[in-house]
């Protein structure tokens, strides 16, 4: 089977359990709950079964150790994690507000998320990798840009493929340079996977259609666009594929479009039909938001034949 490599930030998320609480006084907070968009992402992989690893950093503290305790019981190959006895794991504070949107206080770039690297650790796993996966909300620095060049052509050296979901943050897109880090990975992207609206951030067309024909024509095999509740829709050269998401009881949407993902590569990767490997994207992502707690989401095989034993399509 073929093994998935990704990169980035690994975090403790602390969530507030109330709608309206602030960070400005006291509250009831839940977690620390393992985290961070690519860790999910790996995390929903090796719960699949699939081969996998990351490259990342942590402190020599409990958050890392939540984190790594996790991610092995998944079954991630966690030798190129680094532990930094120096630096703090990274931290995520999250809360809601009544309008349904989230605020954050990350401490990411500063924390021993800062601290990621290509050592020997992480060029080892890389020699073994079949895939990488890109994490855009993860190049919060030039440093990390650097290791996702690095995991790419790796990859890429060894025949492998590369897949990237750009989730990005505004904060991101503004930092300098950025912007010819986005094309540049995605000129070596295989498998594309932006969340709705996010595919003009990378075209110029108005319509998802023209979207997708203008990425297409760059030379990417497949855009898979995320679109919530509603599911996702699959194109390339060959097809274009619609698919409904299923009937759920919307808890914690946090998770969604990783678990989604990790489910759509794992399965693209094993050669599923387009159609097959969506609807157990949608079955993953549509069971991540039954779930509190972001990594807390991801779900084994055998969870995901359960669900879609009785589950219910949506129909509009
Ligand atoms: P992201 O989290 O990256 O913004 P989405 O919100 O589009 O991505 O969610 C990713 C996938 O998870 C969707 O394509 C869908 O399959 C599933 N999903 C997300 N929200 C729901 C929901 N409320 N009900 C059912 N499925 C959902």
């Amino acid at each position: 089977m073929k093994k998935i490599v990704t990169a980035g930030e690994i975090v403790v998320e602390i969530m507030a359990t109330e709608i309206g609480q602030t960070f400005l006084e006291p509250g009831r907070w839940a977690g620390p709950y393992p985290s961070g968009a690519p860790a999910i992402f790996i995390s929903q992989a090796a719960r699949l079964g699939q081969p996998c690893g990351m490259i990342s950093s942590v402190g020599a503290d409990d958050f890392g150790k939540l984190n790594l305790d996790r991610l092995r019981a998944d079954g991630v190959d966690v030798s190129a994690i680094a532990v930094h006895a120096d630096a703090v794991t990274g931290t995520a504070f999250v809360r809601y507000a009544a309008d349904g949107s989230r605020a954050f206080i990350f401490n990411i770039p500063q924390s021993a998320c800062g601290r990621i690297a290509i050592d020997a650790a992480a060029e080892a796993l890389l020699a073994g990798a079949d895939h990488f996966h890109v994490m855009g909300s993860s190049l919060f620095s030039d440093r990390v840009v650097e290791v996702v060049r690095a995991g790419i052509a790796a990859v890429k050296a060894r025949g492998g493929t590369v897949s990237f979901d750009p989730n990005v943050r505004k904060e991101i897109l503004g930092a300098s340079g950025m912007r010819a880090a986005l094309d540049a990975i995605l000129e070596q992207t295989d498998l594309f996977l932006p969340s709705g609206p996010e595919i003009f951030l990378f075209a110029q067309a108005e319509d998802e259609a023209g979207a997708v024909a203008e990425l297409l024509s760059r030379g990417i095999s497949a855009v898979v666009v995320k679109k919530g509740a509603a599911g996702a829709a699959f194109h390339s050269r060959r097809e274009s594929v619609e698919m409904p998401g299923f009937v759920v009881e919307e808890v914690d949407p946090t998770g969604a479009g990783d678990c989604f993902g990790a489910a759509f590569v794992t399965h693209w990767l094993r050669g599923l039909a387009p159609a097959e490997a969506l609807r157990l994207a949608n079955a993953a992502g549509a069971l991540a938001v039954t779930r509190k707690g972001p990594m807390e989401g991801a779900s084994s095989t055998a969870q995901i034949a359960a669900f879609l034993a009785s589950a219910e399509i949506r129909k509009e």
